[in-house]
């Protein structure tokens, strides 16, 4: 009998990425090249100019800050003059820039990349180390997204997956992975609350577990809270501290800003052992020719006092996705916390305290989303030994006059979902454009920009659907276009070129005259090929 193909599950975190797979209905972690069970999500560009990849390349982090790219999850997918990219550009010690589309991409050696590209150095990685551990060649994977990623971040990752050389099974939310690795053939018929703060998310989700049936009753998050949140305030706490002692300022130092950075992360994660630690960096600036030496203490409490309103935060935003369902503390059977973050004792009181109850013990943090989406990827070569039903996260619509938000798939919808409505009527021969934005504020400009929909003149009055795939992709239809009647996909297109639209129409409506006067096998996809070609999306 042919062997079964292996398909691996993978965590691509902010700060550490893991793998599993599936053996004899067992999931398990894929050592990283060192033997430790996550990699960090880092690449870089040695001075020799070789790509380094994981652990070697956070090694040299210090010594080489400005060409070692980390936390590109914080940034896939995002647009570069989005506010919140603005807002964290001067965390970062590499370059932030813009690509060639408008999305945020990276300068790695003086050369620019694209975040998709990067992840996919670390994903290609993955599988080259997953290869060699199991002695197969792989093609597939199912990769884990938070589920409050927008549809761009989605699209990227997907794209990296792709990149990598995989062929991405499924991209399945973070929170939803985490509880199938708990809750698997187990029988449950409970619900359960996911807590789930990484390296630079939080989500969180609650899941009614019946069977093997995971539903996803409420979902929501921050994409900009996460561990990193964490070290930063430890930075400036550092930063201020040594400036008082000694007014130097080290902020214009990359090489000592990448010293705090580490020291900061390593304090936080000893302080949930320890109640005191010392923040010690010989030599991290000078004076006058002379070493000046760091040295600051930190306690548990002080590090619980500087980033408590964090915590709060993220508890703020679990009492907000239960009130969305009217869910009550009391119908949560199990809390279970995900990602590396949640180790932090104050997390963990606060669970406590919030719930009443105890977070639930023997959820890993740091594996179970890459076993959750191993199990998730073997139970896809079996027929309907797993249902998931997620929803969506971020209500999805367009731009009304008076930058309004109209929803046309409202949050915590069920996937996969559509709704419709109907164009406008344009004025006579006029081209209309539809602005498509993600987020929960009534107002566009708080929202994200997915991209612009072009509709030709015939458009106008037609069907619009907005349909979400189980993947929580959006695709757009529109109807009336097509001399066969069947709803034509249209692109989003991401740069406003007027000319290069125009063109791509009037070649459209060349090839759909061309195809009315053909056989139906002939005819060509429409729409979606030429504004993918014009748009270079594809
Ligand atoms: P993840 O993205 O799930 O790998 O989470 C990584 C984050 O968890 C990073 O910000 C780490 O600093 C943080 N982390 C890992 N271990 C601990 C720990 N023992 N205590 C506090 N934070 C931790």
């Amino acid at each position: 009998m042919a062997e079964k193909p292996i398909l691996l599950g993978i965590d691509l975190g902010t700060t550490n990425t893991c793998v599993a797979y599936v053996r004899n209905k067992i999931a398990k972690v894929v050592p990283s090249d060192r033997g430790a069970l996550i990699l960090p999500s880092v690449v870089a560009m040695s001075e020799k100019g070789d790509l380094l990849v994981g652990n070697v390349a956070k090694d040299q982090m210090v010594v080489n800050p400005r060409n070692t790219i980390y936390g590109a999850k914080r940034l896939i997918g995002r647009k570069y003059h989005s506010k919140v990219v603005q807002d964290i550009k001067h965390y970062f010690s590499y370059e932030i820039v813009e690509g060639v589309d408008g999305e945020c991409a990276v300068m790695l050696a003086g050369k620019v990349y694209s975040l998709p590209q990067i992840s996919a150095f670390v994903l290609q990685h993955c599988k080259r180390v997953a290869e060699a551990t199991l002695g197969h060649p792989i093609q597939e994977a199912v990769i884990s997204v938070p589920a409050y990623y927008n549809d761009n971040q989605r699209t990227a990752v997907k794209e990296a997956g792709s990149l990598a050389g995989f062929k991405v099974r499924r991209i399945v939310n973070e929170p939803t992975a985490a509880a199938l690795a708990y809750g698997l053939n187990r029988g449950f018929d409970h619900k359960v609350l996911v807590y789930d703060l990484g390296g630079g998310t939080f989500d969180v989700s609650v899941l009614q577990i019946h069977g093997n049936v995971m539903e996803v009753l409420a979902t929501g998050g921050d994409t900009f809270l996460g561990g990193v949140d964490f070290d930063n305030r430890i930075i400036d706490h550092v930063l201020e501290e040594f400036r008082n002692e000694t007014k130097i300022d080290l902020t214009q130092s990359p090489v000592a800003m990448q010293r705090i950075k580490n020291a900061a992360e390593a304090a936080k994660i000893d302080l949930s052992l320890l109640s005191n630690v010392v923040i010690e960096l010989p030599y991290v600036a000078d004076r006058r020719g002379k070493p000046v030496d760091l040295r600051i203490p930190l306690s548990r409490e002080r590090l619980n006092t500087l980033v408590m309103d964090l915590v709060d935060r993220s508890f703020a935003l679990v009492d907000q996705v239960m009130g969305e369902k009217n869910l009550s503390k009391a119908e949560i059977a199990e809390v279970l916390l995900v990602g590396g973050q949640t180790r932090m004792p104050l997390v963990q009181g606060k669970t406590h305290q919030h719930f009443g109850k105890p977070p639930r013990k023997g959820v890993h943090p740091d594996e179970s989303v890459a076993l959750g989406a191993a199990l998730l990827a073997e139970s896809m070569q079996e027929i309907d030994s797993v249902t998931l039903v997620d929803a969506l996260s971020m209500p999805i619509g367009f731009a009304m006059p008076g930058g309004r938000f109209r929803k046309v798939i409202e949050k915590n919808t069920q996937i996969p979902a559509q709704r419709s409505f109907r164009l406008p009527q344009a004025k006579e021969g006029k081209m209309q454009d539809l602005d498509v934005f993600q987020g929960d504020s009534d107002k566009i400009v708080d929202n994200e920009y997915l991209g612009t929909l072009k509709f030709p003149p015939e458009a106008s009055g037609q069907r619009v659907s907005f349909n979400l795939d189980e993947e929580c992709l959006l695709h757009i239809t529109v109807e009336g276009l097509s001399p066969d009647a069947r709803p034509q996909e249209v692109m989003l297109a991401t740069q406003d070129t007027p000319e290069a639209l125009k063109a791509a129409w009037q070649e459209e409506s060349e090839r759909r005259q061309k195809a009315a006067e053909s056989t139906p096998a002939e005819r060509p996809k429409g729409i979606l090929a030429s504004i993918r070609k014009v748009f270079g999306s594809e």
